[in-house]
């Protein structure tokens, strides 16, 4: 059974030393457990907050623990009446080969579901975070301009779609023309922009000429402050992420702008709302699972990974999810299914 444990906690961006490699032995499960085999383990940027000790909204991973994350698993074994081996289930497995469960955590997949590996992407916890975002905090409406940063990765991709589906005019911000380019061609989106170029801002502002009603946030930086200027009375921002700034280790250079960001807030009337898609799971959870399914099966969204094979390669590809070298959802396959 290999593991990664956290080694040491990262200063500004994490580097493949502040994970450590591990093997030990396949777990042994007492009565009211199962045995999972993880075959998909899921790359989050949420998991940089657990590589720090800082306060936040969830404990963080403690010095020689294994590093968490969600899977996609497989029981090996069961002596818990509820589940058999060869079941599929969404679980919590971590970045290591075995974990053991007790049954609460878990979330059937059935027998045979034919991908897998979505359960961790666009019909799980990313595409549930995009659309809680967009459709409770952002209340898109009909020719209104949508902004989605990040927007080919699995969150900014279900927003952006979502909100086409919505009726809206959407603007994707991403990193590379590559990118933009699936953007607007497979995604549907209007227009993307790359935040790379020099003159973004005024590109922005120039795909936006009627501004901005709703800003799906997930990034902060330099995107954040090409998007205030252009932001309508009246304009919805849900807070999803600043993933510019998890690598930060202090506040920025420069003058204090907050009361800059409160004015605009204030004259123009801005609801900017942060969430945490873990306070909304429950029936919310399986509404959008069975509106998610149907749009996927209409071909109305769709859905890329960028899936790595090797459980070993999983800390280069995550600190490399944090610069954007991803395209897609990330996922690591650490066996074969
Ligand atoms: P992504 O696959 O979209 O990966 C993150 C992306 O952020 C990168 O691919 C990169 O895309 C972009 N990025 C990184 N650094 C910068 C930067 N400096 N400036 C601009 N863009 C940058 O991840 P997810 O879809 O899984 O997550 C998106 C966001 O949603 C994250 O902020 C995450 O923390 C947040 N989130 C929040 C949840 C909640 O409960 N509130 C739950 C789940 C996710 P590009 O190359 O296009 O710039």
């Amino acid at each position: 059974n290999r593991r990664f444990l956290l080694d040491s906690r990262p200063k500004g961006e994490p580097v493949e030393k502040n994970f450590r490699l591990q093997e030990s032995p396949v777990p042994e499960i007492s009565d009211g457990q199962v045995l999972l085999h993880n075959i998909y383990l899921s790359l989050d940027p949420y998991m940089r907050g657990r590589m720090s000790d800082e306060p936040s909204y969830a404990p963080p991973v403690e010095i020689g623990e294994v590093m968490v994350g969600g899977t996609v698993s497989k029981i090996a074994a069961s002596k818990h009446p509820d589940y058999e081996q060869g079941d599929w289930v969404l679980a919590q497995g971590g970045w290591q080969d075995y974990a053991v469960s007790n049954g609460k955590d878990l979330n059937k997949l059935g027998r045979e579901p034919s991908h897998p590996s979505y359960y961790l992407g666009v019909l799980g916890m990313p595409g549930f975070t995009g659309y809680t975002g967009l459709l409770s905090i952002g209340q898109p409406q009909q020719d209104e301009t949508l902004v989605v940063a990040a927007c080919t990765g699995p969150v900014g991709s279900t927003v952006g779609q979502i909100g086409k589906i919505k009726g809206c005019k959407v603007i994707g911000v991403a990193g590379g023309e590559k990118k933009c380019r699936y953007a607007m061609e497979t995604l549907g989106f209007d227009d993307c922009i790359d935040h790379h170029t020099e003159d973004f801002a005024q590109q922005l502002a120039d795909a936006c000429p009627d501004g901005i009603d709703i800003y799906y946030e997930s990034v902060g930086g330099k995107v954040f402050d090409a998007v205030l200027p252009l932001l309508n009375v009246g304009a919805r921002i849900p807070l999803c992420g600043l993933v510019a700034h998890y690598n930060a280790t202090g506040l920025p250079q420069g003058p204090d702008r907050v009361p800059e960001l409160m004015g605009i807030l204030l004259k123009k009337r801005i609801r900017l709302q942060g969430f945490i898609i873990a306070d909304h799971y429950g029936g919310e959870y399986q509404t959008f699972r069975q509106e998610m399914s149907h749009w996927l099966e209409q071909g109305k969204i769709h859905y890329q990974e960028d899936r790595v094979d090797g459980l070993e390669k999983a800390p280069k590809a995550f600190i490399g999810l944090l610069k954007g070298e991803n395209f897609g959802k990330l996922v690591i396959r650490t066996a074969n299914d």
